[in-house]
């Protein structure tokens, strides 16, 4: 039997933005070939409240609800085993917030490495602080802004991890040559067919075929 690489439960209150960008593309493939896969679990089927709300006041008052801890933690007892193998010393369990460890290349290659990671998606003002500690979450921000919702913070998440496990790419030396790998030496301009567009030209040397001008002039023109 095919085992996916990497397998990625994903909590959230909106069960239909999944796949979503993950669905297309290389991802797509990927999931298709059952590379990786991922299962949605509905924290609303664990409101426990004949309305169906999840969410709450926040002590203390000011704007906005809070879902509920109860929630989390039936979800996760519920789907998480008691010993989740890992094979890192990072805890599997990610909640998205905006105050979180900002995402970064290095985090996504780390956690490649990983057979199961369990995703919270958070909206409204966020989740319970006190699940938070019960579960050693680990708190990652996507980007210094907030979102509506934790749903888009996965995906991103997702997708820059995905990269790095095997079989993903078709071609994982261009891994090597991309932003922010080890090898990277700068971003350099990229062109293509047709050599002249709009009274455009490539520049020269990338046309002669002299590899050792081309590095030179990458490097020289890198937008680092
Ligand atoms: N009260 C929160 C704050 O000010 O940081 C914003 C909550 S936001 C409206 C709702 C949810 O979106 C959060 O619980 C989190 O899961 C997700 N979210 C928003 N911005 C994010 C970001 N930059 N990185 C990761 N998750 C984010």
């Amino acid at each position: 039997m095919n085992q996916a690489k990497l397998h990625a439960t994903i909590f959230t209150l909106f069960p239909e933005m999944f796949p979503g960008t993950l669905g297309t593309a290389i991802h797509g493939r990927a999931l298709a070939n059952k590379i990786w896969n991922y299962n949605i679990v509905n924290l609303r089927d664990f409101s426990n409240r004949h309305d169906g709300r999840v969410d709450d006041r926040p002590y203390g008052g000011g704007a906005g609800m809070v879902i509920r801890p109860d929630v989390i933690d039936d979800a996760l007892t519920q789907h998480v085993p008691a010993s989740a193998p890992e094979t890192a010393s990072l805890p599997t369990i990610i909640y998205f917030s905006a105050s979180g460890t900002q995402f970064n290349a290095e985090m996504a290659q780390t956690y490649a490495q990983y057979q199961h990671l369990y995703l919270i998606a958070g909206r409204y003002e966020g989740i319970d602080q006190r699940v938070i500690e019960k579960w050693q979450m680990r708190e990652i921000c996507i980007g210094p802004y907030v979102l509506s919702g934790g749903e888009l913070p996965v995906q991103v998440f997702l997708d820059a991890v995905l990269r790095f496990v095997p079989d993903v790419l078709g071609n994982p030396e261009s891994l090597d040559e991309e932003s922010f790998s080890d090898n990277f030496t700068g971003e350099y301009p990229h062109y293509t067919r047709p050599q002249i567009w709009q009274n455009r030209a490539v520049p020269d040397v990338l046309v002669n075929g002299n590899h050792q001008k081309i590095t030179e002039w990458r490097k020289n023109n890198s937008k680092k």
